[in-house]
């Protein structure tokens, strides 16, 4: 029939850049993969439209992982369905009406939520407008094992899983095998299908052409042991005997601005380059030979893809947990929280273990799954092409819902 635009809504919040990258690796793989056919519109729908709580989402989300004991209680007493359903309820009822006006805004026939929050309030509010049979609602699930059960809502035409382990999880919590599909994690396309030599990106990136590299971030905001795990590195890669560094390191601190800072003031013995918030992930990453990180999905998912193996270093509690097990269970590399014990085993691999780098290196890649996100955004367009019968959507306005209220 005769194309015409379709309106495709992400909704994300900026907890975190894991959220954020996901949504724009799905927009990105949209317009590759279908030009002009679909428009995408990225929001953070709840701080726009709404008031407290939801419009502060991002703030508390930041206070509360740098004071991980309160984040574990909300994570773990928010779990119980009957509690979070009620608190959004309660929630929904108060807002519902501005949420609404949101979704009149962008007049979505697509709606993908990539927040754990984001189902319960638009999925009501589609209900509300009886508009749950032509619009398609679908999850895109951004944690890889762990993951809060407000993820889950049987009310979704998908539910996108980035491994087998969440898929379980789904269908314990009432999803449908039809809805569930795990294609993996969404990276984005100018990450997943970069062709790149490392020699040729350690000269553009100045580094040190022959050392072996190691990378060390915290994601989007730079958190975790960086400072100590950098100095414990300086010492391990650094040849006493012979007063010659044995690696080099790259530490990236995301928005930490005041790591950055730290980190920049120190005189180093071995090559080391501080940057902050990197838009070329994928560059810095294909340079390096192996990576030291909390166990953030979105850098996780990157790294694989990268052939990196990977040294866990902390995780925020609830869900990235199990972020943990998915990496260390399948060979891709390991856990600790200690600084030394982290420097220690980069330098081994580094010097008289490097046939373990590489056998992790190879098992990283195996794990990878570059293709995940354009398996989305094909999987979406047929699912949409199956509703292409029914008429365009139109959203109108009711007041239906202010009597629910
Ligand atoms: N990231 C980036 N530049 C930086 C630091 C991080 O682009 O300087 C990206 C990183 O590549 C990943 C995301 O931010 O895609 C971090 O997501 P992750 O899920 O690892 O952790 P979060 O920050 O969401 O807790």
């Amino acid at each position: 029939g005769a194309e015409r635009t379709k309106n495709v809504l992400i909704l994300m919040s900026d907890t975190g850049g894991g959220h954020r990258a996901s949504a724009e690796a799905i927009r990105d793989a949209f317009k590759i993969q279908f030009g002009d056919k679909y428009k995408i519109i990225v929001k953070d729908v709840w701080k726009e439209y709404t008031g407290w709580p939801l419009n502060d989402m991002e703030r508390s989300y930041k206070f509360m992982v740098k004071h991980v004991q309160l984040w574990k209680v909300a994570f773990h007493s928010t779990s119980p369905k009957w509690i979070h359903s009620c608190y959004l309820a309660a929630i929904a009822a108060y807002y519902a009406k501005e949420v609404e006006a949101g979704l009149m805004e962008y007049k979505p026939e697509i709606i993908i939520s990539v927040h754990p929050l984001m189902q319960h309030i638009p999925l009501w509010v589609l209900k509300w407008q009886e508009l749950q049979k032509r619009v398609l609602f679908v999850t895109v699930i951004t944690d890889l094992n762990t993951c809060h059960p407000t993820w889950f809502h049987p009310g979704v035409n998908r539910c996108y899983c980035p491994s087998q382990e969440v898929a379980k999880r789904a269908l314990v919590d009432g999803l449908d095998e039809s809805q569930v599909r795990v294609f993996g994690l969404p990276v984005r396309p100018s990450f997943a299908r970069a062709v790149l030599v490392k020699g040729e990106l350690r000269r553009e990136l100045e580094m040190d052409l022959d050392l072996r590299a190691v990378l060390l971030m915290g994601g989007g905001e730079g958190m975790g042991p960086v400072k100590e795990t950098a100095k414990a590195l300086e010492e391990s890669l650094y040849d006493r005997e012979n007063k010659k560094p044995i690696g080099q390191m790259v530490v990236i601190c995301g928005r930490n601005k005041k790591l950055a800072s730290a980190l920049e003031a120190v005189e180093w013995k071995i090559p080391v380059k501080v940057r902050g918030f990197e838009t070329q992930m994928e560059k810095w990453m294909g340079a390096c030979d192996c990576i030291i990180t909390k166990a953030g999905p979105g850098t996780i998912a990157e790294s694989l893809i990268r052939s990196l193996p990977i040294i866990l270093n902390d995780y925020i509690p609830g869900q990235e947990k199990g972020n943990v097990p998915y990496v260390v269970e399948n060979g891709a590399g390991v856990f600790t929280r200690s600084p030394k014990e982290t420097a220690r085993i980069v330098g081994e691999w580094f010097s008289t273990k490097a046939d373990e780098l590489e056998q992790t290196s190879v098992n990283a890649r195996k794990l990878a799954q570059p293709e995940a996100v354009f398996d989305i955004v094909k999987d979406l367009d047929e699912l949409s092409e199956q509703r292409g019968h029914l008429a365009k959507v139109s959203y109108t306005l009711t007041s239906s819902f202010a009597s629910l209220v």
